[in-house]
């Protein structure tokens, strides 16, 4: 059972920052995961109170606050147009509407967890994170950071000419998935993105060139190869390293199919 021995709803980000330097202190986001854990929270810091449960729309990006929920994400009309519903598509399998209706972005891209579709879809679109002391870091790279006291203020995404699809293959509907794939090209460049291995998602390019005179049947099996020989998977209940691999490279395949038959989307859709 989670215990909380005080609870502070945070004034200013520099507060709850802080707060959350003591290491039995959290920050709050949905608390969906954090109330599965046994554990004795020391302060819980709330931040429901700093404004950061909108989606802004600026010249350039989408500043999606820390607060914001998957339920929001997934309905908002500028980014799924911009990214062919792809960011729908990675959310609409978690659990049910009422879960998305609470869980955050924050609680969900901080932890880095090796079963996200949600970390998946974010690196496939070349976000960013802004975090309160190191300020804006690409999400590849923060998915590779170890964990630390940090606090997710938002997260950016670019307005940019994208194709993007996105592809999880689960076990039984709303269960934890057992790979998800999200591929994108962003002004000419591919990324497959490949998660739940059930390591952190990784981001993979088509180093050889296999797209570089476009996507046909052809190309994509050679990519689908490509990616099966390149990612490294492991096995847990869900499934085997092996199960994983087969599947990395039907669902990036079939995900770069996905792209040839898109119209390239800009913000301006
Ligand atoms: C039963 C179940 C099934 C799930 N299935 C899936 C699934 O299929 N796919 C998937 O992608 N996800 C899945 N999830 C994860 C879920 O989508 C959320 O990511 C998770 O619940 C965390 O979101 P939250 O808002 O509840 O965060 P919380 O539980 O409140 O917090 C999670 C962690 O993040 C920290 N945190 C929260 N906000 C911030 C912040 N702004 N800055 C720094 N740290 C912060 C907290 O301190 C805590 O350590 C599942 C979770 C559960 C419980």
């Amino acid at each position: 059972m989670l215990t909380i021995n005080q609870y502070v709803k945070a004034e200013s980000l520099q507060q709850a920052y802080e707060l959350n330097q003591k290491k039995n202190n959290v920050i709050l986001g949905g608390m969906l995961w954090l109330k599965m854990q046994k554990k004795s929270v020391g302060t819980a810091i709330d931040l429901s109170n700093l404004g950061l449960d909108t989606i802004e729309e600026t010249e350039d990006s989408y500043l999606i606050g820390a607060m914001v929920t998957l339920r929001t994400l997934e309905l908002h009309k500028g980014i799924n147009s911009m990214t062919n519903n792809a960011v729908s598509e990675s959310v609409k399998h978690i659990v049910g509407v009422q879960f998305r209706n609470l869980a955050t972005i924050g609680g969900s891209i901080f932890g880095r967890y090796g079963f996200s579709d949600v970390l998946t879809i974010f690196m496939a679109l070349d976000a960013s994170v802004e975090l309160y002391q190191k300020g804006i870091v690409s999400m590849e790279e923060f998915s590779k950071m170890p964990y630390d006291n940090d606090l997710l203020v938002r997260v950016i995404i670019k307005k940019q000419k994208m194709k993007v699809a996105y592809l999880s293959q689960r076990n039984t509907n709303t269960d934890f998935p057992v790979l998800t794939c999200a591929v994108s090209n962003i002004e000419g460049t591919y990324r497959c993105v490949i998660g739940a291995r059930p390591k952190r998602a990784v981001c993979l390019y088509d180093s050889n060139g296999i797209l570089k005179d476009g996507i046909t049947q052809e190309s994509a099996e050679k990519f689908g190869e490509f990616m099966k020989g390149q990612i490294i998977t492991g096995s847990n209940m869900r499934g085997s390293e092996e199960y994983r691999k087969i599947l990395s490279g039907v669902l990036s395949k079939r995900a770069l199919l996905k792209l040839k038959d898109y119209e390239v989307t800009s913000y301006a859709d």
